[in-house]
């Protein structure tokens, strides 16, 4: 498939999001945040799901924690435009509570088919909501943060989720161990053939 076709699927799934009506969360959202990154990425963060200024202006991670993810990326030899940003729900819950687990069901779909088109060669899930979805329903950050997980030829790294440390101070120093180790994990494996990393370190399923 061409960079051209990825990116037409990727749009289409972008135009369902927009006007999605699968569940409740549609009543009060401002905007739909389907995603945006390059649709060759080779790393995909995921997130719980949009804030208030994300809500707002229909992109993810450009609150107060998205400017945090911006810098973070910088730590881990990562800029931007060359990772994939999207959230296991695309429209605000209310009051920035969690998904519940209907919504997220609900919304799979259009993350699934986002990973399917884009084959990243890592998805670094932030926070414990995305990390239960996608790796683990039993996850729990303390044991998983900064490590990386093999499943079925996909590699996962659960990370503290950078709004963590703009609410807790005491999580800075973790959420940037954690963006050091996705820095240590990349160093080199981004220039190897995409059809697979070499083994990575870290408990593997
Ligand atoms: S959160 Fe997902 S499933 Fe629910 S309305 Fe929005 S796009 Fe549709």
């Amino acid at each position: 498939m061409t960079p051209e076709e990825r990116q037409a699927i990727l749009n289409d799934i972008a135009a369902q999001v927009r006007v999605c009506t699968r569940c409740r969360l549609c009543q009060g959202r401002t905007n739909a945040v389907p995603g945006e990154g390059p649709a060759d990425a080779q790393v995909m963060f995921i997130g719980e799901g949009p804030g208030y200024q994300e809500d707002r202006q229909g992109r993810p991670f450009v609150g107060p924690a998205g400017q945090l993810l911006n810098q973070l990326l910088l730590t881990a030899g990562l800029r931007r435009p060359q990772v994939f940003i999207t959230n296991i729900v695309k429209c605000r819950p209310p009051e920035n509570r969690e998904p519940r687990p209907d919504e997220v069901e609900a919304c799979r779909e259009y993350l699934d088919g986002q990973i399917a088109i884009i084959q990243p060669r890592l998805l670094c899930l932030l926070g414990r909501p995305a990390t239960q979805t996608l790796l683990d329903p039993g996850a729990t950050m303390s044991k998983m943060h900064g490590r990386v997980f093999e499943r079925d030829g996909l590699y996962f790294m659960p990370i503290y989720h950078p709004a963590a440390a703009l609410h807790n101070p005491n999580m800075r120093a973790p959420v940037e161990h954690d963006f050091a180790a996705l820095g240590e994990f990349l160093k080199g494996r981004l220039q190897q053939p995409k059809a697979r990393l070499e083994q990575p370190e870290g408990r593997l399923f």
